[in-house]
This record gives C-alpha cells, structure tokens and sequence, in this order.
C-alpha cells in the first residue's frame, strides 16, 4: 500500500531526464575536508579571516563560504572556462572563503579566473601544513651556506627559502653554515673555508640523520670551488634539492622558457692520455688559451650546452640540473674509458650556483677521479683544491 502512495505521489514530478537539475549540495565529509585543510581560515591570498569565530565577539560558529572555483552554473562566475568538473560540488572546484572575499572573486571572474583560485587556495593549503608540520613526506631539510667576501648581507631570508620549496616542500630541521671569508677568496682562504664547511657540514649531517630520510633543499652562495667541495661531502646518497638565486623572483625555479639541454663532451685538443682537462662552460665560456701553461700538453674536453651559448642567466628550470647531472656523469665516465680511469682530472668550471654543488654531488668516491679544481680570477685560472681525492 504505502510504496503505491510513493510511486504515486512521485510520479508527476519526474521529469525526463536531460532537464533534471542536480541539487547543490557539498557533502558533509567534503565540507569537512575543506575546513580542515583550509584550518578554518579564507583561503584568499593575505586574508587572515578565521571562519570559525566571530572577528569581535569571538563566539564560536561558522562563518565560512565553500565558494567554487568554476560556478555551479554555466552561467555564474568562472562557469564557462575550460575543464569545468562534471560534478561542481567535488573538493577539486571548492575554496574556503570569507563573506567579503567570495564577494569579491565572484563580482570579478576576470580578475580572479580558476587559476588564480587554484593558486590562493595551494598556497594557503601550504601554509597550513606547514604551520601544523604533520607532513614528513614533504618536509625538507635546508642547509644554508653563505661564505663570501662580507662586503654585503648573504643571510638568506627564511621566506625565501620557504617560496622556493613551495608548493612541494614545507621546510623542516634548518641548519645554517656561515663562513668568513676574509678581506680576499685567495686559494688559501678557499682551503681554509673547506676545512670550517666539512666540520659543520658533519654536524649539520649528524643532526639530519635524526629526521629521517628527507631530501636536503641547499641555499649556497659562496665561491665555486668551495661549493663543489660541499657537493662531494653532501654525495649522492640523500636526495639534494639545489637551489640557485636568481635575477629576479628570488630563489624560486621558473617553469617557464626552454630546458637547457647539454651535448656529449667534446674534445677540443688530442693530448697526453694521462692528463685531462675538463672545460664546464655554462656560466661563461673558457678556452683551450685559458688553460695554466701545467695543461699545455694536456687532452682537453668541453662540456657545454646542446644548441646555445653559456650564459650567466641560461639555467632557469629545475629540470636544467638534472640534464645536467646526466650530461656531467657521462662526461666523467666518457673521460675514465677513454683515458683509463685516470687518477686525476683537471676541472675549469664556469658553472652557475646548483650545478658546481652538483658536480660535487655526482662523483662517486673513490671510482671516481680526483678533480684538481680550478677558479677563474681576473686574468687566469687557479689551483684551489683536490677534490675526491
Ligand atoms: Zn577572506
């Protein structure tokens, strides 16, 4: 009896299909979702509004709005750009907001299209685990390392370093390493600084060892020699993130531009096979004239970029370290076939920041050569140190 009366009273108000209107409705474990990740504050860039307490009162309630990103309908604010979701009222389309700030990105879709949405919402989302720091996965640890001329400030701001891990990493345990170089970067100085590095790089390591196996973000700015002898301590065991400061934006990684590639070596002079120099021109570009008069009878190889010419500025993307890790080992293991795993090789790097720690990175101890590192001063290279040794 009573499922007739259903039936019935059901009946004239199915409609055919195509005009059935899904109801709006989040549902409550994605409304709870949204909350928790949000912290229960706007997710709008630089508004602090909490959603969960009145501002003057600070009575308890909610007071936040699940705004979406593409408009529930076709028709609203955003609703007609591309990949609007099948269902609106999914996580992926929804943002915790304020009153004033729903208001806002509403009025102005152009001024505030899905991407910019998506952007306000991560970086809060960030910002949360970062404050809260539940999230090991993601955490990095940060080893700073600043060993310069003291003309200027070298300190690396801490919200700088936390923009250039977003949004995949929260930085975790910090540790920083902070040399005084002295009025010159003289060898000796350079030697000297190697020695205060590897001491506190040990402990630096020592304290890591406690977190875990998370990768280690490096902020170095510091003469390159001493940064590919921080490189060779570091080795490649644990996942290094490098980092490099660049002309504008701070030391966050562009995503836009072409990657660099980089072409096998090429040898620019047939030599004695048991000496070996190794030009590395990214930065700038070094030739064979360049070499001390010890290299004169010396094979000589360049590694250089595929299809441009070095450049201070040319390495922008963090998918450029990688070809160049790639590009460097093969050069390295190219040199030791050809040479009989020679027992040293002499190195002229004209490399940016990341990449000397990367050369550094890169050596396998022992198999690998000794590199006689070599520094560019004015009119000519120097001797600064062995590495691998
Ligand atoms: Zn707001």
């Amino acid at each position: 009896m009573g499922t007739t009366l259903k039936a019935k009273r059901l009946a004239p108000s199915a409609a055919p299909a195509a005009t059935i209107r899904k109801p709006r409705s989040v549902s409550v474990p994605d409304r709870l979702v949204l909350y928790g990740r949000a912290a229960g504050h706007c997710s709008f860039r630089g508004c602090p509004v909490s959603l969960v307490q009145h501002h003057l009162e600070q009575t308890s309630g909610n007071f936040g709005e699940t705004a979406h990103i593409w408009a529930f309908s076709v028709d609203g604010p955003r609703g007609d750009e591309d990949g609007r979701p099948e269902d609106p009222d999914t996580l992926e389309n929804l943002i915790l907001l304020c009153p004033i700030c729903h208001k806002l990105v509403d009025r102005h879709p152009a001024r505030y299209p899905v991407a910019e949405l998506i952007q306000h919402r991560a970086e809060h989302e960030a910002r949360v685990r970062q404050a809260v720091g539940v999230n090991i996965e993601h955490k990095a640890l940060v080893l700073t390392l600043s060993a310069k001329v003291s003309d200027q400030s070298n300190a690396i701001p801490i919200a700088d370093i936390q923009d250039a891990l977003r949004p995949r990493y929260v930085c975790g345990e910090a540790f920083s390493i902070a040399h005084e170089m002295g009025p010159d970067e003289s060898p000796e100085a350079i030697r000297v600084a190697a020695l205060h590095v590897s001491r506190q790089l040990d402990a630096a390591l020592a304290l890591f060892e406690r977190h875990g196996a998370p990768p280690i973000a490096v902020f170095g700015i510091a003469p390159i020699p001493l940064l590919i002898h921080l490189g060779t301590k570091l080795g490649n065991k644990r996942e290094s993130l490098l980092f490099q400061l660049h002309r504008v934006g701070g030391w966050t990684w562009k995503t836009d531009g072409d990657p660099v590639m980089f072409k096998p070596i090429v040898k620019l002079r047939d030599g004695r096979k048991d000496h070996v120099a190794l030009l590395v021109n990214v930065s700038g570009r070094n030739g064979i004239e360049r070499l001390p008069e010890s290299y004169g009878d010396a094979t000589v190889y360049e590694l250089a970029p595929a299809d441009r010419e070095p450049d201070r500025f040319l390495i922008r993307r963090k998918e450029d370290i990688e070809s160049f890790r790639r590009a460097y080992a093969e050069a390295i293991a190219e040199i030791r076939r050809a040479h009989d795993d020679p027992a040293e090789v002499g190195l002229f790097p004209a490399v940016p920041i990341p990449f000397a720690i990367a050369i550094g990175t890169e050596l396998l101890p022992k198999a690998d050569p000794a590199l006689v590192v070599h520094d560019w001063r004015k009119d000519k290279f120097l001797l600064v140190m062995k590495v691998n040794t």
